[in-house]
């Protein structure tokens, strides 16, 4: 196992440095980064997903290359159109109801967005759980004004029984993200028929394979998205976006721009809006370059040792 530690672009999710472990095995490296406040019992699937990949374990591919979106964060309308026109993808996925902005302010970048992409681009948005059922039933109707049209609105409420609210007063698709992240999760969203399309994550969810079973028995059109991950961990959420039977959104991969390094010798970031399947090139000297310090590589290899032990009892 190694460690690295990679400063982020700009702050994202409360994180400034992602931290994250590569694991080898007989088919090459796996990325193992949960979050630094979960705990084992969090922990474990992620490792899952990483030992998948190293065991050379994905399904085979459906696609060559996978659509994925630009993210806008909740920047001024000039800054988001630049962005827009710099990431060269025909999906946009814009951050709204930002704490301390106003409703305006989302529709003031909605507008930039649309004029950057052009009218045959397509604008998601994403809530993170922020609005109350009337703040995002209002809002949404606001916002796909000033879109043009919205493709779909991730997360707008943060409990799944509001997602469903929410879902059944406005005509715009809901989105389930944060309403996933264990895997009962997905079968909650879709008992309660809270979303029309889920978020899937590789690493939280337990890896490609576990995830493309998810996928199959919840029925929803799914985007693949990542957890902040390295190029290796990248990989494997391209891994699972080839390997679906339909893949009808563009997935929110093109995340390695928001690290300031790579593990990779080639960085797995878009090209015309599509990332291209296949495991990237470990550059050992990055891996010696972005090694983390001693204590954190100790810190990491105490968490390895307890969530192998949970795998262990599990399987007794
Ligand atoms: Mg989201």
């Amino acid at each position: 196992m190694r460690v690295v530690s990679i400063p982020m672009r700009t702050r994202f999710r409360g994180v400034t440095v992602r931290e994250a472990a590569l694991v080898r095995g007989p088919a090459g490296w796996g990325e193992w980064s949960p979050f630094l406040e979960y705990d084992t019992s969090v922990a474990e699937p992620w490792l899952r997903c990483a030992e998948e990949a190293a065991a050379g374990d994905w399904p085979a591919p459906l696609r060559d290359v996978v659509p994925v979106n630009v993210t806008v964060p909740a920047v001024g309308p000039e800054q988001a159109h630049t962005i827009v026109l710099q990431g060269g993808c025909r999906t946009a996925k814009v951050k709204v109801a930002e704490p301390g902005q106003s409703l305006a302010d989302d529709e003031a970048r909605l507008e930039a967005v649309r004029d950057a992409i052009g009218p045959d681009g397509k604008i998601r948005v994403d809530a993170n759980g922020a609005w109350s059922v009337e703040e995002a039933v209002r809002a949404i109707a606001v916002l796909d004004r000033a879109a043009g049209g919205l493709e779909y609105v991730e997360q707008p409420t943060a409990t799944v029984e509001d997602l469903a609210a929410v879902r059944r007063r406005v005509q715009v698709p809901i989105a389930a993200d944060e309403s996933i992240r264990r895997a009962a999760d997905p079968y909650r969203v879709r008992d309660l028929e809270a979303a029309d399309i889920a978020v899937l994550k590789v690493q939280p969810l337990g890896g490609v394979r576990a995830c493309l079973r998810i996928a199959e028995e919840i029925g929803l059109p799914v985007v693949v998205s990542s957890a902040l991950e390295t190029s290796v961990g990248i990989a494997a959420g391209i891994a699972l976006a080839a390997a679906l039977p339909e893949l009808p959104y563009a997935c929110g991969l093109a995340t390695v721009q928001l690290l300031t390094d790579d593990v990779a010798t080639s960085p797995l970031l878009p090209v015309d809006g599509a990332l291209r399947i296949g495991s990237p090139a470990v550059d050992e000297a990055a891996l010696d370059r972005l090694a983390a310090a001693p204590d954190r590589i100790a810190w990491w290899e105490t968490r390895l040792a307890a969530c192998r032990l949970l795998q262990q009892d599990g399987r007794s």
